[in-house]
């Protein structure tokens, strides 16, 4: 099965046809319930990771200023965004990554160019509409149990930290999760497919991209590397993301501008006490 979210490079798309050729199968091709282009003009643009966004859209739901305060003086302003308030306050915990503080300078940034500012809408409705639910359904639907992912730890990111594992058990659905691939290292991978004779797609061999999911997805360091890459390789897709994720791009660029200075303003003050 493929889930298509709306989003896909066309190497994934021929990839898919080699596979079906070369072991004999077939790829179902599965729809998302909202495709990504229509959910972020819908709901709003993802903007740094699933988390962050969804306590963002949380925060402007309820008119948020983006002001300093303790927890208790915000929750008793905004009384319905308990959990969103907890992340801007760093109630968390400390060092939790449930704190706002865990993406650094974050929130000084927010508070000097709040998204309202400059006119975006955040949120990472997309995720549900093109990945989760539809996930979910088809488990319901198929009565599945057993879900096989290609997560590996050490690919890094939200997804790989999520796990401690490469398998689980799903009380909830009945469907458990297998990661056959969980411990790979990057050699082992290498390793694997040169014993198994394995082709890679197009993003990893031709584009040279490091991870493949939602194509231009704005979340992580590398996204401006995978829009030169797809500027190169496939400029109707690279004209249809800068469409899609417009504001998001603007604002993430922003922001990394802001840390960097910000990062370099305080090796300068360090470099000086020395
Ligand atoms: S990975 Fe990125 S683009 Fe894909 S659905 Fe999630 S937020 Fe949207």
């Amino acid at each position: 099965m493929w889930f298509d979210t709306g989003l896909e490079y066309e190497a994934t798309k021929r990839h898919i046809k080699e596979l079906e050729l070369k072991y004999g199968i077939e790829i179902e091709p599965y729809k998302a319930d909202v495709p990504i282009p229509i959910s972020c003009k819908r709901y709003g643009q993802p903007f740094i990771s699933k988390k962050a966004s969804g306590y963002i859209e949380r925060l402007q739901k309820h008119g948020f200023q983006w002001e300093d305060g303790s927890f208790e003086e915000l929750y008793a302003r905004y009384p319905r965004c308990k959990a969103a308030l907890r992340w801007w306050c760093n109630e968390w915990g400390e060092g939790s990554r449930f704190n706002i503080d865990h993406t650094e300078y974050l929130k000084e940034f927010m508070m000097l160019y709040p998204p309202e500012s400059v006119g975006i809408r955040i949120s990472p409705k997309c995720c549900d509409g093109a990945k989760k639910n539809v996930l979910h359904k088809i488990i319901n639907e198929r009565k599945y149990d057993l879900n096989i992912s290609g997560i590996r730890k050490f690919e890094g990111g939200a997804r790989a930290t999520a796990y401690k594992g490469c398998f689980d058990e799903d009380e909830d659905t009945g469907c458990d999760n297998y990661r056959p691939i969980f411990w790979y290292m990057t050699g082992t991978k290498a390793l694997y497919n040169r014993c198994f004779g394995i082709t890679n797609s197009d993003c990893y061999g031709r584009y040279g991209l490091k991870r493949t999911g939602c194509a231009g997805c704005p979340f992580g360091q590398e996204f401006e590397e995978e829009l030169n890459a797809m500027k190169k390789y496939e400029p109707i897709l690279y004209t249809a993301v800068n469409n899609i994720f417009d504001k998001s791009y603007m604002y993430t660029r922003m922001f990394n501008d802001f840390r960097k200075a910000k990062k370099a303003d305080e090796l300068l003050k360090r470099e000086a006490k020395t």
